[in-house]
């Protein structure tokens, strides 16, 4: 299995729309997360750039997919949030419509990382992704983040509440407590990750066939 360099991580382009999003092929894997659960923070862990995740913060503005490229088949895609109290409804039920959009037709999506604050978790944006992804048959890994706020059995309360909730769901859906502040979990995020994008390219035969 390769082992990807998240490090390697760069900035390809950002797209307000589904159709200006990059040709549907090879993996891609998103990420997501209600404001302030702490999405960027977890970037900056796992891509140890913290430029890249300035590049993602555009809170109360125009939401935007950031689109980062790990190697010329891989891509990481940062998917914002919608709690921001700035954007009027209208703007929010288009977001959601586009957010809905693209993880029902996006082909070379093969996972969402889902990032909630582990003292909050499966909030109604939560459940909503989680529906979506559902809907779609997507896998979707759930990181737990904010984990150093908890102690040790408290957070294995909450493990075993969302493990037990996310049980009954037909897709593949599993979680893990993180600290992106502390980088607990990283290893584990980055086994997940790895493992998707190790799938099939979307695209490959047609590639080659070029
Ligand atoms: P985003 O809005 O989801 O991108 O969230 P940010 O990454 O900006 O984080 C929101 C706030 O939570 C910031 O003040 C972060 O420092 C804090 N934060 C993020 N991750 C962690 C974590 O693992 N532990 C703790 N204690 N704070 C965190």
């Amino acid at each position: 299995m390769t082992k990807i360099d998240y490090q390697r991580a760069t900035f390809l382009q950002s797209a307000a729309k589904l159709s200006q999003l990059p040709a549907d092929r090879g993996i891609e894997v998103a990420v997501v997360g209600r404001s302030n659960a702490g999405k960027s923070s977890v970037l900056n862990q796992l891509t140890q750039n913290s430029k890249l995740a300035r590049v993602s913060k555009t809170p109360g503005r125009t939401q935007l997919i950031n689109l980062f490229g790990l190697d010329t088949n891989r891509r990481l895609v940062d998917l914002p949030g919608y709690g921001y109290a700035k954007v009027s409804a209208a703007l929010k039920a288009d977001w959601q419509e586009t957010l809905a959009e693209y993880l029902s037709d996006r082909e070379c999506l093969k996972g969402l990382i889902l990032v909630m604050d582990i003292r909050h978790p499966l909030t109604e944006f939560d459940l909503n992704l989680l529906d979506w992804a559902m809907g779609s048959d997507l896998a979707v890994h759930i990181l737990l983040n904010k984990a150093d706020k908890l102690s040790f059995g408290a957070m294995k309360d909450t493990m075993r509440k969302v493990s037990q909730a996310i049980a009954e769901m037909s897709n593949e859906v599993t979680c893990q407590a993180f600290s992106a502040i502390k980088g607990t979990g990283v290893k584990e995020l980055k086994e997940q990750l790895d493992a998707w994008y190790n799938s099939p390219l979307v695209g490959e035969f047609e590639q080659n066939k070029e």
